[in-house]
C-alpha cells in the first residue's frame, strides 16, 4: 500500500490536514507500507516556500515520515505535457480562451433539473469545442471534449471507494459526466495542468495505490478516474474520509489560522491531543 498527503502550500496546515495526513499515514503502516508526502505547488503564484517549511515541520511534529526527496508538481510539468500531448491524438482536447465571464455569460437559462455546476465549477457551456488544438495560442486553456471522451473510452471504468459515506465499487456513468460535469479544463491558463490532470498523473508518477483525502473530493473523482482510463494508467483504491468541522459545522479552510495546527504547537499542545482533537486513536 503506497498513500500520500500532499497539500497545496498556500497557508498553513490545519486539524484537517492533520486528520488527513495521520490517516494516510496510519493506514500505510498498518499494511506495512509506505507513505509519501508531495508538495502540490503547481500554482506558482499561491505556493510559498514558508508553507511549505512549515507544513513539513508540522508533520514532523506530529510524528509522520516519508521518503526524501519531496516530490514537487512544479516540476512534474514536462510529464504533464506528454500526457496531454496523449490526449491531443486522441482528439480529445481543444485550447480554451473563455475568461471565467465568458463562461458565465454564456451558460444558458437554466433548465429545470439540468446541473450547471459541477465539481469544477460552472459546466462549460462549450464556446471554443470546435477549435482543433493547431490554433492554440498562449494563454489558452485546455479542456476535455467530454461527450468525444465518455464515447470513445467506452465501456466505461468502474472504481473501489473503501470511505465511511460511499462504499463498495463505483460506476462511471456517461449522461452523468456530460451533464453534470463537462468539459472540464485539464490545462489552465499559464500552467502546464490543471488539478486534475497534475493529481492523476502525480500519483500514476508515485505508483500511490489508494488516494486517501477529505470527502469535498469525492465528486471530482469521476474526473480522475476517467482521465486514468483515458491515458491507460492503473486506476487507484479511494478513500474519501469525513472533513473537520469548526463548532459552527463549517468545513475548514487555510485562512481558518486559528485551527492552524502550529498554533495549538505554540500553546503546548502535544501530537495526541491533536489526534484525540480529530478522532484518532493515540500512539
Ligand atoms: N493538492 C491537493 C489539495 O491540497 C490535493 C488534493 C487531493 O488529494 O487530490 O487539495
Amino acid at each position: 500500500m503506497i498513500t500520500r498527503f500532499a497539500p497545496s502550500p498556500t497557508g498553513p496546515l490545519h486539524l484537517g490536514h492533520a486528520y488527513s495526513a495521520m490517516l494516510a499515514h496510519d493506514m500505510a503502516m498498518a499494511a506495512d507500507g509506505t507513505f509519501i508526502l508531495r508538495m502540490d505547488d503547481i500554482d506558482r503564484v499561491r505556493s510559498k516556500p514558508e508553507f511549505e517549511q512549515q507544513a513539513i515541520a508540522d508533520l514532523h511534529w506530529l510524528g509522520l515520515s516519508w521518503p526524501e526527496p519531496i516530490m514537487k508538481q512544479s516540476r512534474s510539468e514536462p510529464r504533464f505535457r506528454a500526457n496531454i500531448q496523449q490526449l491531443a491524438q486522441q482528439g480529445l482536447i481543444y485550447p480554451c480562451s473563455c475568461s471565467r465571464a465568458d463562461v458565465e455569460n454564456a451558460a444558458n437559462a437554466p433548465q429545470e433539473g439540468v446541473p450547471t455546476h459541477g465539481p469544477d465549477g460552472r459546466i462549460y457551456p462549450g464556446t471554443c469545442r470546435a477549435r482543433p488544438m493547431a490554433a492554440f495560442k498562449e494563454g489558452d486553456a485546455i479542456r476535455l471534449n467530454m461527450e468525444k471522451a465518455v464515447h470513445g473510452a467506452a465501456p466505461l471504468p468502474s472504481y473501489l471507494e473503501t470511505g465511511e459515506r460511499h462504499r463498495g465499487t463505483m460506476q462511471l456513468d456517461p449522461v452523468d459526466l456530460i451533464t453534470s460535469i463537462g468539459d472540464v479544463a485539464v490545462a489552465r491558463r499559464g500552467m502546464a495542468a490543471a488539478y486534475h490532470l497534475a493529481v492523476v498523473v502525480d500519483d500514476d508518477a508515485q505508483n500511490i495505490t489508494h488516494v486517501i483525502r477529505g470527502e469535498d473530493l469525492f465528486d471530482a473523482t469521476r474526473i480522475h478516474v476517467l482521465l486514468y482510463h483515458l491515458l491507460h494508467l492503473p486506476i487507484p483504491i479511494y478513500h474519501h474520509h469525513r472533513l473537520i468541522r469548526d463548532d459552527n459545522g463549517k468545513r475548514l479552510a487555510k485562512r481558518d489560522d486559528a485551527r492552524a495546527i502550529s498554533k495549538y504547537r505554540a500553546e503546548g499542545a502535544t501530537p495526541n491531543d491533536i489526534r484525540r482533537l480529530v478522532g484518532l486513536p493515540e500512539v
